[in-house]
This record gives C-alpha cells, sequence and structure tokens, in this order.
C-alpha cells in the first residue's frame, strides 16, 4: 500500500510559484502561506477583478505579480499551475529548463491530504472523455448507501484542495479528473480508477492524441485495489496495460454485454458482477436491475457499471449499489426529459458538447428528430451521422458551424429532411423547438444533442438547455 502513504513536505521558507488567480490558485496560495511558504502568485490578467483578488492575498503577506505569468521568479522551488494552464506557456518551459517540478491543484491536495490532523480519505478517481461527473455523483451516491462518509469532488466544481483540507472527515472520496488535472498530477496514487472512453477532446491543448491518451492513463498509476476500463473501448484497457500499479491490483472491465470473469456486466435486465465475487470463473452477483439506473439509457448504464466497479472494489455490497443507483439523480441538461407533447417526447441533452457525447445520446432513441450545431472546436461529423443516419426522422440545424453537420448529413443520409435556421438571437430556440416537432411524428423523441459548444449563441450550455426546455414548456401549455 506504499503509494497511500501520506507524504510530508516541510513547506517552510520554501519558495512557492502559484500559476493564475482563481478558483484553484487562491485557496492554493492561502493554504501554502499558511504552512509558511513563500508565495508568489503571478497572473496574466490585470483587471479589476485581480485586483480586488490581490488586494486580498497581499493582505495576508502574499506577493502578488499581476499581467505577467510568462516570466518565473527566480528563486522559485515549486510552480503550483491552475489545470487549464497550457503545458507550453513560457512559464512552464522556463521552470522545466530549472529543474523546478510543476504541480497542478489536485497534485497539491494529494500532497497536502491528512496534513491537517485529519484522516487522508482513499481516493477513488474517475476520468474518460464523456460521463465523468454522472458517473462520479453515481459513486458518491452508491457510497453513501453503503453508509461511507464521501463527496464527489474535483473537476465536478467542488475543490479537491476545499475537500481535503475542510473541517469534514472522509472515509473516501469519488474524485472526478479531468485530463489537464492528470497532466499536472505525477504522484497522484488513486486506491482505484476508471477511464470511461477515450475521444479525441481537448487535442489543442494536449498536443496530440497520445499526449491526451497518456494524460488520462495517468489515473491508473500506482493505483491499489482495481482499474477499471471500459471493455467496448480497447484504448482504456490498453491504459491499463501501460500502468504501473502496486501489487494485486486488478484490472476490472465493464461491458453492455455478458460479463467475463473479473468483469462487470449485463445479464437478463440485470447488471451483474463477475469480478468482486468469490469464484468468478463459476459465480456471478446481481447489484441491480437496469431500470435502476436513471435515465437506463446505454451509455449510461456504462456508467452505473463503471460506478459500480469502483464501489465493489472498495468493498461496498450489492444492496448499496442499487440503492445508491437508485437515488441517483441526473444533473440537468444530461439526457434530461423535459416534457412530451403530444406523443413527443422532448429531451434537453444540451450537455453534449461533443460528438461523442452526441453518438451516446443519440444511440438512445428509435426514432429521433434531431437539434444540432454551435461551435463545432474543430470535429468532424461523418461517423456521428452515418451511426445515427437510420434513426433520423429529420434534422434541425442551428449555430455557426451548423454547415459542417449539414454536409455530413448530404453525404451520409441524403433522404433525412434538414431545417437549416440562419439566425442565432434570442427565439432561435424557439422556432428549433417549432420546426423540430413539425417534422416530428407520434412516438419520435426531439432530442436536442448538439455535438458542439454552445457559446456562438448562448453563454453556456446550461443556458441553452434552459432556452430548449422554456420553448418546449411554452409548446406543452399551449397544446395543454
Ligand atoms: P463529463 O463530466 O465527462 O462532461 P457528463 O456526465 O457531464 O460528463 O455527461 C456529459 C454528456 O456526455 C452527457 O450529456 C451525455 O451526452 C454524454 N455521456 C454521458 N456518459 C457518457 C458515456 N459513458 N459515453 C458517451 N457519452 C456519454
Amino acid at each position: 500500500m506504499g503509494g497511500q502513504e501520506v507524504s510530508t513536505v516541510d513547506w517552510q521558507g520554501k519558495h512557492v510559484t502559484v500559476a493564475g488567480l482563481g478558483v484553484s490558485g487562491i485557496p492554493a496560495a492561502r493554504a501554502l502561506h499558511e504552512r509558511g511558504a513563500l508565495v508568489t502568485v503571478v497572473n496574466d490578467g490585470d483587471d479589476e477583478r485581480a485586483r480586488a483578488q490581490a488586494a486580498e492575498l497581499e493582505a495576508l503577506g502574499v506577493t502578488v505579480r499581476l499581467g505577467d505569468g510568462a516570466t518565473l521568479p527566480p528563486s522559485t522551488e515549486l510552480v503550483v499551475t491552475a489545470p487549464g494552464w497550457q503545458p507550453d506557456k513560457p512559464l512552464f518551459l522556463a521552470a522545466a529548463e530549472a529543474g523546478v517540478p510543476v504541480w497542478g491543484d489536485v497534485e497539491l491536495a494529494w500532497r497536502l491530504r491528512g496534513t491537517n490532523g485529519r484522516k487522508a480519505a482513499p481516493w477513488l478517481a474517475v476520468t474518460g472523455t464523456n460521463g465523468k461527473t454522472t458517473t462520479v455523483r453515481m459513486l458518491a451516491s452508491i457510497l453513501d448507501a453503503a453508509g461511507l462518509r464521501t463527496a464527489a469532488v474535483g473537476n465536478i466544481g467542488v475543490s479537491l484542495l476545499d475537500a481535503v483540507l475542510g473541517e469534514q472527515e472522509y472515509d473516501v472520496l469519488a474524485v472526478e479528473l479531468s485530463s489537464y488535472q492528470l497532466h499536472w498530477a505525477p504522484s497522484l496514487r488513486a486506491h482505484s480508477a476508471a477511464v470511461l472512453n477515450l475521444a479525441p477532446d481537448h487535442l489543442d491543448w494536449h498536443g496530440s492524441m497520445e499526449a491526451y491518451a497518456a494524460d488520462k492513463g495517468r489515473v491508473y498509476e500506482g493505483n491499489t485495489v482495481a482499474c477499471v476500463y471500459n471493455a467496448a473501448d480497447p484504448a482504456t484497457e490498453d491504459l491499463v496495460r501501460e500502468a504501473d500499479v502496486e501489487e494485486g491490483c486488478r484490472a476490472i472491465g465493464f461491458t453492455l454485454g455478458t460479463p467475463g470473469p473479473s468483469q462487470l456486466g449485463v445479464v437478463e435486465g440485470l447488471l451483474v458482477d463477475r469480478a468482486f465475487v468469490a469464484d468468478r470463473q463459476k459465480q456471478a452477483q446481481e447489484l441491480a436491475e437496469v431500470t435502476d439506473v436513471n435515465p437506463p439509457a446505454p451509455h449510461n448504464i456504462a456508467n452505473a457499471l463503471a460506478a459500480a466497479a469502483l464501489a465493489r472494489a472498495f468493498g461496498v455490497e450489492p444492496a448499496a449499489v442499487r440503492d445508491g443507483l437508485r437515488a441517483f439523480r441526473p444533473d440537468a441538461h444530461r439526457i434530461e426529459h423535459v416534457a412530451d407533447v403530444g406523443d413527443v417526447a422532448y429531451v434537453d441533452d444540451s450537455k453534449a458538447t461533443n460528438t461523442h457525447a452526441a453518438e451516446a445520446s443519440l444511440a438512445a432513441y428509435d426514432s429521433i428528430v434531431w437539434i444540432a450545431g454551435g461551435l463545432a472546436k474543430g470535429a468532424t461529423f461523418d461517423a456521428l451521422v452515418t451511426g445515427a443516419a437510420e434513426r433520423l426522422r429529420g434534422v434541425v440545424l442551428m449555430g455557426a458551424d451548423r454547415a459542417l453537420i449539414h454536409e455530413a448529413l448530404t453525404r451520409h443520409a441524403p433522404d433525412v429532411p434538414v431545417v437549416d435556421l440562419d439566425r442565432t438571437d434570442t427565439g432561435a430556440m424557439s422556432e428549433a423547438v417549432a420546426r423540430a416537432a413539425g417534422l416530428a411524428r407520434p412516438g419520435d423523441t426531439v432530442l436536442l444533442a448538439p455535438a458542439c459548444a454552445s457559446m456562438d449563441m448562448f453563454t453556456n450550455y446550461n443556458k441553452r438547455g434552459e432556452a430548449f426546455a422554456d420553448a418546449v414548456r411554452a409548446r406543452a401549455d399551449e397544446t395543454a
């Protein structure tokens, strides 16, 4: 269990440069300053907000340098960076040249856990291109149902540093990690971890698919009990094979089919465990019914199996897996059923901001009027359209890069009717919903799964989803 030991760093008088004022930088600067480190915060921006934040830190005795995040202060012994800072920034090149280590917020939390007199809880970690937040919240729900003191933390929007240094003591943490955070977390050693899937995303930041995959794969390094992979996504299993884990740590697969030994899977409408049982050659343990998963769409059942695998790796009983899955409620804008109008269901998956996510939600319905478009972030849509073509009743396209999707539809689904909305004003979504309703037939699903980012037309995916839901409810009221 070497990897689970708490490391000790003598912070007294250590020169630490914190890169980036912000959600992770400010708590990091405070925590390090409290421990006696000599902290300098460097930040690219120099606006009013940054100045106000800087003034607060300076009042504590922290040095803040605004307007220059590129130059490494000369005496720096360690850089602690905000996870989003791109690795090719001059600050990091200077650090590499000077032999100065760089940690992200996750690495810092990992190193500081257990230093405030509270127990250092083990981490069950989840990463992947899509499904992280859902899986981590399902996992926390299961752990909670098992009576364990836990929280869903990390990239999900709850600072790991706060969780690790806060008043509350935990038995185990359900940790969502982004590829950026993993990039900057060299010594993280989770109890067990899952990579849900791997599809191209954030390649501009990582530089290449290989680099992106390698950063995701770091989540398996030093695992002590289980490395959980997706049997349908061999790239995730490859990462397990490449990882350096503690002796006795097992590779555990999840599959939507019948599980082999050391896998969790689905048999006759049941989620079953053929990994954490006494005789995995002959035995399978029932965990829950497929209908206990909310919503029971295929990709979400995969998320539930991954969460169950991590919980079982931690020793959770089958009944708690079932109870935790039943208690779980999905976050808004993730395959959210908004309303039925007439015999047509309206589903909001505004969070499907890339093609891999949209592919999963398109796979969940038989006959779909698809609302898509927005900012493509360099994606191509041929595979997505080819896979969904048979199930498309019609398509309504909106947003900056809609022509890319339209072209893919012309190539691969020429018979599917397409409405091309050339407007970006606030009424656009309402027209999209009306046009979709015009295409739909009884039994169909109108699905907002844009496969694109929202920022060309909306502040974020939440606002896009709300606009959709508002338009749907208005129609429901009209027809009621
Ligand atoms: P993340 O935290 O990785 O962004 P979320 O759980 O918030 O993931 O889900 C984001 C979107 O990704 C969902 O709205 C859904 O469209 C899609 N999604 C969720 N789980 C999966 C999965 N296992 N595989 C593919 N797509 C998924």
